[in-house]
């Protein structure tokens, strides 16, 4: 259907150790997806219910998505990535619709993890002042999105994370037992993490022997997320690659040698 297009479900290669800091979130995540990613069929043959989904919040930029990709990714489970602002937007007036085929292929894709980012915007509180025209229409999507939650009882190893930054925003049904019914908080990172994350994001560059990440992880860094370090690291690394590519060049023009060899580094071979 129409309605599908752009839904690919497909096994990530994010890992837990590409993610700086969160511990405990980690933790608590792997501990949380295992049985009913892995071990769906069990816990249905002895008639458990398996936990069903859970909530991320927290600043943006701190490792949500991150954390989502890679807890499929260690289940070897799809993952299925649904924005709140697209699902609403992108399939105007079908957006019932687009809840339903989520999830429809989320069951075919089973073992599948459904990650519904920026969930306030689908799921915010009903009832609220305003009534807007788009009102009614978001109270039938949020209305659709439970009722498919509800009916994946038993059926399917298919797990729901959600993410949102305004956590008391949600309509509380949503966090109901059998719903999104953990709740795990993605803080800013501490020192601790911002050095792990910046560890993680330069973890395949070479450093300088006086560059100090724990020092930057310090003052100078106080209240960054996850995503400024990782573009500090980012902008770091590739003013450093300036560096070295200018120097090549200047050593190659004072030695007479036409352009430099891109990536082969000094001391290119002569030819044979
Ligand atoms: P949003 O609420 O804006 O969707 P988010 O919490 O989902 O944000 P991510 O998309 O997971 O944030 O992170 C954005 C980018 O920031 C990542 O792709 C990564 O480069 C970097 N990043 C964020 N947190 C971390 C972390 N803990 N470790 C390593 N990189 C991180």
């Amino acid at each position: 259907p129409a309605v599908l297009r752009g839904l690919a479900p497909e096994v990530p290669d994010t890992r837990f150790e590409d993610i700086g800091g969160l511990q405990e979130v980690k933790a608590t995540l792997r501990e949380m997806i295992e049985l009913p990613l892995c071990h769906g069929k069990r816990l249905a043959a002895y008639g458990l219910p398996p936990p069903r989904g859970a909530l991320l919040y927290g600043p943006p930029g701190c490792g949500k998505t991150l954390l989502a990709r890679a807890a499929a990714a260690r289940c070897g489970a799809n993952f299925l990535a649904v924005s709140g602002p697209e699902l609403l937007q992108k399939w105007l007036g079908e957006s019932e619709a687009a809840v339903r085929a989520v999830f429809e292929a989320a069951r075919q894709a089973s073992p599948c993890l459904i990650f519904f980012d920026e969930v306030d915007s689908i799921a915010g509180r009903r009832g609220g002042a305003g009534g807007a025209a788009g009102e009614a229409t978001a109270a039938r999507v949020l209305n659709q999105l439970l009722v498919e939650m509800d009916g994946l009882a038993g059926r399917g190893e298919v797990f729901i994370l959600a993410a949102t930054n305004r956590p008391q925003a949600l309509d509380p049904a949503l966090l109901r037992p059998g719903r999104l019914d953990h709740l795990l908080q993605v803080p800013l990172p501490d020192p601790p993490a911002r050095l792990a994350i910046l560890a993680a994001s330069l973890r395949r560059c070479p450093l300088a022997a006086d560059v100090d990440l724990a020092g930057l992880a310090g003052e100078a860094t106080e209240g960054m997320s996850g995503a400024d370090l990782s573009e500090v690291a980012r902008r770091a690394g590739t003013a450093a690659i300036r560096e070295l590519v200018a120097a090549e060049q200047a050593w190659a023009a004072a030695h007479g040698q036409a352009g430099s060899s891109s990536g082969g580094g000094a001391g290119a071979a002569p030819p044979a």
